[in-house]
């Protein structure tokens, strides 16, 4: 399995971001090894992704010209649905920026992942290039969720697959039957970590059971971890707070959630007042992390997974932090798509998402388009 991420230097502001993951094949031809999807049968569009020089080879040992061969990054994301390419698959791999010049910096191993490091010149810009290379091992106790149409709820989705003849969209989503853990960074105040603990932790009272954990990283942890689901704190971010994920491309489980909190936007006049609007936020965030998209609906709050003027995120914060259970709309979902529990669509507050037509932010609605999932708030 290749998963990659990368952070540009755009002056002096972090712009994180992940490429799709992908399951492939390494098949020797000649003096180059050529990295190709095939998704074991499942690929709708097959694609040769990388082709990497053999350097040299003895019995045992193929040396290989890794920056050679990984010389384009591409910006489509796991953090997808098929509205995000208008169901066009040959669009998915279509985008991506090239590699002038690069070095490798780091390798390491984290457990059976190799990790990779690239320091990368594009255009004018730096970028720092994380490959994460593991054995394809799909996780035998993951339940996929199949997800085709966001009619009543959301959650990202995978690329299609062809499964019995069919394309085939997975909703993404962590294994239910294990800890999902989230590690605070040190960068996080320690004025402001219980704000966060309470966002991260209202996702248990949405599942009913205390499946989700929250943990101190060690110092010096930072994104992309391959190790923890990290959330840091950052006060020079690109895209204000924001959540990014990897998952298993072939069943949808999340292996790797990020989130980034944009320290600037929690100084607010009163400090009670900042701590509900930063536990609204990680709330919102920490559900992307989970893997629930937007619900812009307007009406009553029945989700975080919506957007808020400042005053009714504080109150909802509030709320959040009062221990109250959880949102009806994020109660049903959750339990539904993670632990199987029935559902009654009929009754289900209403929804509709990003791209859907005359649905949009609070802000957005009254021009008849919604906001995009790239843009500054997400
Ligand atoms: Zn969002």
């Amino acid at each position: 399995m290749l998963q990659v991420s990368y952070e540009r230097r755009r002056k002096v502001r972090r712009d994180f971001s992940t490429s799709r993951s992908h399951v492939v094949t390494l098949i020797r031809q000649g003096d180059t090894v050529r990295m190709v999807e095939d998704a074991r049968g499942r690929s709708t569009v097959p694609a040769l992704l990388v082709t990497i020089p053999v350097r040299s080879e003895t019995a045992g040992v193929l040396q290989l010209d890794f920056n050679t061969g990984f010389n384009k990054v591409f910006h489509d994301e796991d953090r997808t649905g098929k509205d995000y390419y208008e169901g066009d698959e040959s669009r998915q791999t279509a985008a991506f920026f090239a590699i002038i010049q690069c070095a490798t910096m780091n390798v390491s191993r984290v457990g059976s992942i190799l990790a990779i490091e690239q320091l990368a010149l594009s255009d004018d810009e730096t970028v720092s290039v994380h490959y994460y290379l593991s054995p394809y091992r799909p996780n035998p106790d993951f339940e996929p969720f199949e997800l085709n149409e966001l009619d009543h709820f959301g959650f990202y989705q995978t690329y299609p697959q062809k499964l019995a003849g069919r394309s085939v969209f997975l909703a993404t989503k962590f294994d239910s039957r294990k800890p999902i853990v989230f590690a605070l960074s040190a960068t996080i105040p320690a004025s402001r970590r219980a704000a966060v603990r309470d966002g991260v932790l209202y996702w248990n009272r949405a599942l009913g059971r205390n499946l989700v954990q929250v943990i101190d990283a060690p110092a010096g942890e930072s994104v992309p971890s391959a190790q923890f689901n990290l959330i840091e704190w950052v006060e020079d971010g690109a895209h204000g707070s924001t959540s990014h994920i990897q998952d298993d491309p072939l069943t949808g489980e999340i292996l790797h959630a990020h989130i980034f909190l944009d320290g600037p936007s929690f100084a607010r006049s009163d400090t009670d007042d900042q701590d509900d609007f930063l536990s609204y936020v990680v709330a919102h965030e920490t559900g992307h992390g989970l893997g629930l998209r937007h619900n812009f609906a307007t009406g009553p709050a029945t989700t975080v997974m919506n957007y808020f003027n400042p005053d009714e995120a504080a109150a909802l914060g509030r709320w959040i932090r009062s221990g109250e259970k959880a949102l009806e709309y994020d109660r049903k979902v959750m339990r539904h798509v993670y632990l199987a529990e029935p559902i009654n669509l009929a009754s289900l507050p209403p929804f509709c998402t990003d791209y859907q037509p005359g649905c949009g932010t609070f802000g957005e609605r009254s021009k008849g388009h919604a906001a995009g999932p790239g843009g500054s708030a997400d």
